[in-house]
């Protein structure tokens, strides 16, 4: 099922899309209790949001080698993880604001995981069973914004750093797909995600053994080899064909253009 967030007018709904129509639903999408309405929109007639308000997001460093042989025979004790806070949520179409002071950002084609059950302590085999589903993402960097103490937490967090859609899909098979993203039109990343460096189970069992997640809780799983610094103009899709493609454009600050 693919589940999306929408605007008509001034309201906000839910959904379920199937080809061209979306089915409004009522209820927690994590629950057993969401009901669909009887209300049928056409997907053009809407504007589609993030498909989901993340309670928090966590991310993941480096963690794509561009070939099989390549992967580590042993992985890091400490994975690199970071959080991005929820006010650099976006959804499709909407514009990426490169931060004022800098002319360009890198954009990160990403399989993003929405966790749908409370998590603690899951071990590797049992991980799928508290996915709720997964999205795509970009998780747009400003590297100039690293601290030279190597913290990545100001470069992460701008405002508009992080587009997710266009979808909630919940029969994906993670380990059966390719990330990709094509800038203005040009392949730049396409990779399996058999190519992470730590696989999806031993992300999130890890992650449960630190913190307890909860429903709505996103991953970035981390992108391919081929993300770039990108500038105003530009325009990038970050795509999972399963899932969808997820379109955004750069844009300077408005600071910037007045100055
Ligand atoms: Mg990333």
């Amino acid at each position: 099922m693919k589940f999306t967030r929408f605007t008509k007018g001034s309201s906000v709904y839910t959904g379920v899309l199937s080809e061209n129509t979306i089915q409004e639903i009522n209820g927690d999408i994590f629950g057993d209790n969401w009901e669909y309405t009887g209300q049928i929109f056409s997907v053009t007639d809407v504007t589609l949001l993030a498909p989901i308000k993340p309670n928090q997001i966590i991310g993941i460093g480096a963690n794509y080698v561009s070939k099989l042989e390549d992967r580590p025979s042993e992985l890091p004790k400490i994975p690199v993880f970071f959080f991005k806070p929820i006010s650099s949520v976006i959804g499709p179409e909407e514009d990426i604001i490169i931060p004022e002071g800098i002319e360009k950002v890198k954009f990160e084609s990403e399989l993003a995981i929405v966790i749908g059950k409370e998590a603690k302590n899951v071990p590797e085999s049992e991980v799928l069973d508290y996915v709720f589903g997964y999205t795509v993402g970009n998780d747009v960097t400003a590297p100039q914004f690293f601290h030279q103490d190597g913290h990545w937490t100001i470069g992460k967090s701008f405002d508009t750093f992080t587009p997710l859609g266009p979808v909630i899909e919940t029969e994906l098979d993670p380990f059966a797909v390719n990330v990709e993203a094509r800038l203005n039109g040009v392949e730049k990343q396409n990779s399996a995600t058999e190519l992470m460096i730590i696989p999806i189970r031993r992300m999130v069992s890890y992650l449960t053994k630190v913190m307890t997640l909860k429903p709505g809780d996103v991953i970035l799983t981390g992108s391919p080899v081929g993300a770039e610094f990108v500038g105003a103009g530009d325009k990038i899709e970050c795509k999972i064909k399963e899932i969808g493609t997820l379109r955004n454009s750069f844009v300077l600050s408005k600071e910037q253009v007045k100055s």
